[in-house]
């Protein structure tokens, strides 16, 4: 591999370690007047002299090296980016500016409450702006994703019942569930028993109230669910789990569906979390930070993780004397900055514009299903809520599959939606468009899919070959996965 041929994203790029020459260096800072001290004086044996193999390059080497990398990256600020349960949306930069303001970044963890009133006031507002949306009693905005938001919910509830000295050891949990799902409920010490959804893809109350016993803690269902699909029999479930003493947990990962629009704490649900990276304006997608916060109802609100904060007397504190607590979830107070994206995107847009951000979410969607149901199957031929689900059933006599549509798509530049999930379709192509895309974007996307269902009639080798557009065509994912080589060996 030459380091200094093609540039650009279809360019190639060496290693670091390949443009290395010795002796070149970054920066050079004037030689230092302070006297040297060896460092086996100082600290014996614990610092290493050099770095074996550690490139040597210039300011600029380093600079073309990784801007040319991140050439290679899809990013919504490059394109549409329709990854289903994931929201991939636009978030705007001003949210982004506010975040950075000194008064919010350069705080610190420590510093006496009264010289961090405006942090706490903050903090404060965003959760009864959650607890208003939600129509839930209390928030902590501590968990940092949301499945670690869904085991603080399952912890409380686990407390609540120990605390009555009642142990229920089951979850219910509906097989059209995210993963995450049964992993937290899992971690929390329970047993999961799953529901089938028998009902066009939704939940049945007949299903539930089958499994439904005294032993079972709660039902773990997401609304919309991850078909897109509103469980519409939630009041009803809600009212069989009540009524044998259990509780309703809503993942609310897919709340950019209901703003406005639908109040989770009327229809019966009675914990939920949020994920402020998805609906409330953090990027996401690179590892974080991210933001799970829970909303309970007032008999679960003893149990909320510490420090919780409260307002006495115009002034805000945090409160550790909670008896009840499960403790702590997250170092200090949870990750702050998404918090005021959130806190932010939520001013910006007011009730109004949150509203018509939801709506606007449902219409894209159908737009894509009405648009595309001729040429992809549907999976379920219902009105969606946030994301349209098709599968691969009429490509597949072609010899076609979802893997190849997906792949296709990124030579027509676009981000694959997500596929292969949920697991109760087979061969799912879960495309979400979000709220963000106008309907140019939505239908050059549809153009391409248009496009891709023909070539898949007629010419099924280039969806084969795809993509053919980029640096390096299909990789072998599962020995990528299985056999990760992250050093670089000489
Ligand atoms: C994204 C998502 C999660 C997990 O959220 P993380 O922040 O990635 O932990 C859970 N449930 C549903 C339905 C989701 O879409």
């Amino acid at each position: 591999m030459t380091a200094n041929c093609i540039k650009g994203p279809a360019g190639e790029e060496g290693l670091i370690f390949e443009k290395s020459s010795d002796g070149r260096v970054g920066i050079l800072p004037p030689s230092s007047d302070v006297p040297r001290v060896d460092p086996e004086n100082t600290l014996p044996g614990r610092l290493r002299s050099g770095i074996d193999g550690f490139p040597q390059v210039s300011e600029i080497d380093l600079v073309r090296h990784y801007t040319r990398l991140s050439q290679w990256n899809f990013g919504l600020d490059t394109g549409f980016y329709p990854l289903g349960s994931c929201t991939m949306k636009y978030n705007p930069k001003v949210n982004e500016t506010v975040s950075r303001l000194a008064g919010f970044s350069s705080i610190h963890p420590y510093q006496p409450e009264e010289t961090v009133q405006g942090a706490l006031e903050l903090m404060y507002e965003l959760q009864s702006y959650l607890a208003e949306i939600s129509g839930m009693d209390a928030v902590t905005l501590q968990p940092s994703a949301g499945a670690h938001g869904e085991l603080c919910g399952l912890l409380m509830l686990a407390e609540y019942f120990r605390s009555k000295n009642k142990k229920r050891n089951k979850i219910l949990i509906p097989d059209t569930a995210h993963g995450t799902n049964p992993a937290s409920a899992n971690l929390a010490g329970f047993k999961v028993v799953p529901v089938k959804s028998e009902g066009k893809g939704v939940l049945t109350a007949g299903a539930v109230k089958a499994l439904m016993d005294y032993d079972t803690a709660a039902l773990m269902l997401t609304n919309p669910n991850t078909i897109g699909l509103f469980e519409r029999n939630i009041k009803e479930i809600a009212d069989i789990v009540h009524k044998k003493g259990g509780f309703i947990y809503c993942d609310g990962a897919n709340l950019n569906a209901l703003m406005g629009l639908v109040n989770l704490g009327s229809l019966g649900v009675d914990v939920v979390q949020f994920n402020l990276h998805k609906t409330f304006s953090t990027p996401h997608g690179g590892g974080g930070p991210g933001s799970g916060p829970v909303g309970v109802k007032k008999a679960l609100e003893p149990f909320l993780p510490v420090p919780v904060i409260k307002k006495t007397g115009g002034k805000f504190k945090l409160d550790f004397n909670r008896p009840k607590t499960i403790g702590r979830m997250k170092a200090f107070y949870g990750n702050f900055s998404v918090m005021v994206k959130a806190y932010a995107y939520i001013r910006r847009l007011g009730a109004e514009g949150l509203k018509k951000a939801s709506s606007t979410a449902i219409l894209n969607a159908n737009y894509i299903k009405e648009r595309l149901k001729d040429s992809y199957q549907l999976a379920y031929n219902e009105p969606c809520m946030h994301e349209a689900v098709f599968s691969d059933d009429m490509q597949q006599k072609h010899g076609v599959t979802t893997m190849d549509i997906a792949k296709r798509l990124i030579d027509y530049g676009y981000h694959p939606p997500t596929i292969y999930f949920p697991l109760v379709v087979h061969g799912a192509i879960m495309i979400e468009p979000t709220e963000t895309e106008s309907i140019a974007t939505l239908d050059s996307f549809i153009d391409a899919m248009k496009a891709i269902a023909e070539e898949a009639r007629n010419s099924p080798e280039l969806l084969k070959n795809a993509p053919s557009s980029t640096r390096i065509s299909r990789v072998d994912e599962t020995r990528a996965a299985r056999e990760p080589m992250l050093r670089w060996k000489p």
